[in-house]
């Protein structure tokens, strides 16, 4: 490759050559996905010290050679873009949005006002209408695109605040279960509360949020004097795919006036599935919705929403103007920079829209149905072993489980199984604790995940079970 005389600008020919390497390069690495081990930490620190360079390099380096220093770097992790990824919440990363990310730092055009890219902005706009029809909101609502759920519940609660408070905080409680993410914690405390402001409430047999326990506790704080704001409630908790009741919480902070905020960032994509709308009744009753579409929408890491119901409460809560911008703030114009924390940021938007052009919507729907389906698959597998105990019928896509006997027993043996199944390397499962006990987590939810790689989970977990036990 010849240098030119800008290096920062290579030619259309060098640009050509070193797009087409770096498409070899990924096309190598999303092909062997499948074969890829699910996770590989062996000798990663080595990998890792190789990093650690003191100095960037003054001179240009070649192509090949920086990508083969990234090769090892991929490989010595958990996989998870591949198929054998049931920990944590997996979305995959369709290829299609990596297209999209291309395209838009390629042209790098700005979307953070309306103006500096108007019909760019309508793309990004079109895909926030499209969250807001699928999740059942009228057309007063209005989206956002975040970098990911918890930045979403962030303004979430920053929006409640603003509606609901005003500038005073003090005495502001904020209500939700036990099983409830913790980055809505982390967001209430951004926003201004602290933790004596938050209050987790116990749930029921299935995870799910104890209405009583909420109306209580709303009572309790108001005969005090306290000022009763927020109600976060779970549409698919991470730990068990828990869906709170949401009529119940509906109609309980109504009647206090209060913002119900509704955390779907795993779930809320399932609303796409046949029966979606039947099984997530009520998200669309919500003040606001925070959805992830890298997880259920399967984009890569980068990618969340957040959804309000009355469309102006976004921008009385972020809005703020300077001299330095008036030639793009027209009157009536709100752009993305107005309605979040952001001013620059990338066009996320694109990277959504694109793969849905690409595709169609179809291939999503019939995804996210093959996930509930193994999941419930699995559970049932799970059930028919007497070896391990299920700890709820999958309300969504993840089953939690732990194996049968003494608590003691189990929180040794436990991590052991996870241990074992985990080292076969087909699968990449993970643990939590539910009402205090041991437990493990098959969590379905990429792409990439079909019936056979549920079968080797299934078949690991009994064969280790069985060899633990006897
Ligand atoms: C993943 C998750 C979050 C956090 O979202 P990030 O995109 O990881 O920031 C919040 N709530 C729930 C229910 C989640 O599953």
């Amino acid at each position: 490759m010849s240098p030119s005389a800008w290096p920062l600008e290579p030619d259309p020919e060098e640009l050509s050559a070193l797009t087409a390497r770096v498409a070899a390069f990924v096309v190598d690495q999303v092909r062997s996905l499948a074969e890829q081990p699910s996770f590989d930490l062996d000798g990663v620190e080595a990998v890792r010290e190789s990093f650690r360079e003191p100095r960037p390099p003054e001179s240009a380096q070649a192509l090949e050679a920086i990508l083969e220093r990234l090769r090892p770097a991929i490989a010595k992790s958990y996989n998870a873009a591949g198929p054998g990824y049931l920990a944590y919440i997996p979305g995959g990363g369709i290829y299609a949005a990596a297209l999209a990310a291309l395209v838009a730092s390629a042209v790098n055009r700005y979307v953070g006002v309306t103006p500096a890219a108007p019909a760019l902005v309508e793309i990004e706009r079109a895909v926030t209408r499209w969250l807001c029809d699928w999740m059942g909101l009228p057309a007063t609502a209005q989206g956002l695109l975040t970098s990911g759920g918890s930045l979403s519940n962030f303004s979430a609660v920053v929006a409640a605040r603003h509606e609901k408070l005003g500038d005073e905080l003090a005495g502001g409680r904020i209500y939700y279960s036990e099983e409830t993410h913790h980055c809505v914690a982390k967001a209430a405390r951004l926003a201004g509360f602290p933790r004596a402001s938050l209050r987790p409430l116990p749930t029921d047999s299935r995870f799910r949020l104890l209405p009583e326990a909420l109306e209580n506790a709303v009572r309790e704080d108001q005969a005090r004097g306290l000022r009763p704001f927020l109600v976060v409630a779970n549409v698919g908790t991470t730990n068990t795919g828990a869906i709170d009741p949401l009529d119940d919480v509906l109609r309980i902070a109504r009647a206090q006036g209060l913002w119900v905020h509704a955390d779907a960032a795993y779930g809320g994509f399932f609303r796409l599935a046949p029966g979606g709308e039947e099984l997530l009744r009520g998200v669309e009753e919500c003040d606001s919705i925070t959805l992830d579409p890298h997880k259920g929408l399967f984009m890569p890491y980068g990618i969340g929403a957040l959804l309000v119901r009355d469309g102006s409460t976004l921008a009385r809560a972020h809005r703020e103007s300077a001299d330095y911008v008036q030639d793009v703030s027209e009157a009536g114009s709100l752009g993305f920079a107005d309605l979040s924390p952001e001013l620059s940021r990338d066009f996320r938007g694109l990277r959504v829209w694109l793969p849905i052009q690409l595709h169609g919507l179809a291939p999503f729907r019939a995804a996210l149905a093959e996930k509930l389906a193994l999941a419930r698959w699995a559970c049932g597998e799970l059930r028919a072993d007497e070896r391990f105990e299920v700890l709820d019928e999958p309300q969504l896509s993840i089953v939690a489980f732990r194996l049968r006997g003494p608590a003691e027993q189990g929180e040794r043996l436990g991590p052991e199984l996870l241990r074992r199944v985990n080292e076969r390397r087909r699968v990449f499962l993970s643990s939590t604790r539910l009402r205090g006990r041991y437990a493990l987590r098959i969590c379905v939810l990429s792409f990439r995940t079909h019936a056979d790689r549920l079968r080797d989970a299934v078949s690991a977990l009994r064969e280790e079970a069985r060899a633990l036990l006897g």
